[in-house]
């Protein structure tokens, strides 16, 4: 499945983050050996104890709410975190890489599905966060496009106006504040299920467990 998945979305420059959330550093082993380098999880302690454990070559993705007092976890090795959706948070992250002598890259989450339950910022609070002084004064992380969630629902056409919708936040928030900043240009939109439809859309960066792990 793996090669499968790398043979469709090469050619259209499409990253994969490889969601191992929950399952074996064994199992993930099994995809490093077949070459894949980029793994996601959602948990911080989960994600600093298998990094301990596996290849140091792996580039980890936190893709999962982060709390302000787990960001020290991470802080050391985590290579993008996709879930920014506060300034405070950001601040944290960015007085822990400081404190390694680091740069940490992210990616704004942007609330662009209909349930209450899924985190992340309105274009309003992120035109203010990104516009407020302490959000300047920032050094040590770099933001590198914006991540999104569609509705958990069968009915395609929701879902393609959700990742519609966070296309043109990226559009809109690069135009307005990181127009000249080349690496500002990740859109992680896409999961087992939705994956082909957010590259359609314009996804840059897909994240994918269940398709690859098997069901969790
Ligand atoms: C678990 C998770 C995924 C992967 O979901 P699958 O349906 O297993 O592909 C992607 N993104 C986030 C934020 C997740 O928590």
């Amino acid at each position: 499945m793996l090669l499968q998945l790398i043979d469709e979305l090469k050619p259209k420059n499409v990253g994969l983050v490889a969601v191992s959330k929950t399952r074996p550093v064994e199992q993930i082993l099994e995809l490093y050996n077949q070459g894949q380098r980029i793994f996601g999880e959602n948990r911080a302690p989960e994600m600093k104890d298998k990094q301990e454990q596996l290849p140091k070559d792996i580039e980890w993705h936190m893709i999962g709410h982060l709390q302000k007092n787990k960001v020290k976890y991470i802080a050391p090795f985590v290579h993008m975190i996709h879930s920014v959706d506060d300034l405070e948070l950001l601040k944290e992250i960015d007085k822990r890489a400081a404190q390694h002598d680091r740069c940490i890259d992210y990616l704004l989450q942007f609330h662009v599905a209909t349930e209450q339950t899924k985190t992340g910022l309105s274009i309003e609070k992120a035109q203010e966060m990104l516009q407020s002084a302490d959000f300047k004064a920032l050094k040590n992380t770099r933001p590198c496009g914006v991540m999104g969630m569609a509705t958990f629902t069968d009915d395609k056409s929701v879902v393609r106006k959700e990742f519609q919708k966070l296309k043109q936040i990226f559009d809109q928030i690069k135009q307005a504040h990181f127009e000249k900043e080349e690496t500002f240009k990740e859109i992680s939109m896409g999961m087992s299920g939705d994956y082909a439809l957010a590259v359609e859309e314009g996804s840059t960066l897909v994240r994918i467990g269940s398709l690859l792990f098997g069901k969790r």
